[in-house]
């Protein structure tokens, strides 16, 4: 269970942890599998940005994905989801179900998982924390 009620995670580094190991089966301290481009000035990862300086080690964590925050990485969440045959729904100004400008929602069987959000986002990371049973 998270410290704080997953509707009150805002987005960012946290709720992006939180998704990527519940969902994305993300693991802390896993060594970045991203390609090194060698430039003049140093190196940059392709995969995740990370950037160093020409002849430092190159190896790096890798970061968890901006589920929270890039709607790109978002969909590999939704994608996921999909995968497992659950269709996560997406929808803008939901006005009957609350005041978010966003919502998503899980269908499992007969149970129903409803998450809104600042923007989309936002909405499908805290819909699919909600069904993986947190918060
Ligand atoms: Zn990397």
């Amino acid at each position: 269970m998270a410290e704080i009620p997953i509707d009150e995670m805002e987005p960012g580094s946290e709720l992006d942890e939180l998704v990527a190991k519940r969902v994305l089966g993300w693991k802390r301290h896993r060594r970045c599998p991203g390609e090194i481009a060698h430039m003049p000035t140093g190196w940059r990862c392709r995969r995740c940005g990370k950037m160093g300086d020409e002849g430092a080690p190159t190896e790096h964590e890798e970061r968890p994905p901006r589920c929270s925050t890039s709607i790109v990485a978002a969909w590999r969440v939704v994608e996921r989801f999909a995968h497992e045959g659950v269709p996560v729904e997406v929808s803008a100004n939901p006005t009957e179900r609350g005041p978010e400008p966003w919502c998503a929602v899980i269908r499992m069987g007969e149970v129903e998982h409803t998450a809104g959000g600042e923007t989309a986002p936002a909405a499908i990371c805290r819909v699919a924390l909600k069904a993986r049973g947190e918060g």
